[in-house]
């Protein structure tokens, strides 16, 4: 079994609130919402950061970003931001590939 949280989210084996479903990707929702609309889309396939994933399976890097305009489609949003924590010191908290949709509320620049 994979210690990987994520890796166990798509295939079944941890409970994921999940929201759309592609050939490479599966999105669920964050269970610490920082926006109304806050969902992690990940490859099914382990990379640890969006680096990886791009130098390893540009298609599905590129189906992260096409399932994320999904997902905020889906909800009701044009406006969204999408954010790839990439390395502990840049937030990165759980080290396989995930594209945050944070959409439902006005975004300030710089984030935090
Ligand atoms: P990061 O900090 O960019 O790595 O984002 C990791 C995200 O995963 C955080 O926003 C967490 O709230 C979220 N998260 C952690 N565990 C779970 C879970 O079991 N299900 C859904 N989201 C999770």
């Amino acid at each position: 079994m994979s210690d990987c949280l994520f890796c166990r989210i798509v295939a079944g084996e941890v409970p994921g609130d999940v929201v759309h479903v592609t050939e490479g990707t599966v999105a669920f929702r964050d269970v610490a919402p920082q926006a109304p609309t806050h969902v992690l889309v990940v490859p099914r396939t382990h990379y640890a950061n969006a680096a990886e994933l791009a130098a390893g399976d540009p298609a599905v890097m590129s189906e992260l970003v096409t399932a994320a305009a999904a997902v905020a489609a889906a909800e009701g949003h044009d406006d969204y931001r999408l954010v790839l924590n990439t390395g502990e010191g840049a937030g990165q908290s759980v080290f396989h590939t995930h594209l945050h949709v944070l959409a439902g509320r006005p975004m300030t620049w710089p984030p935090g």
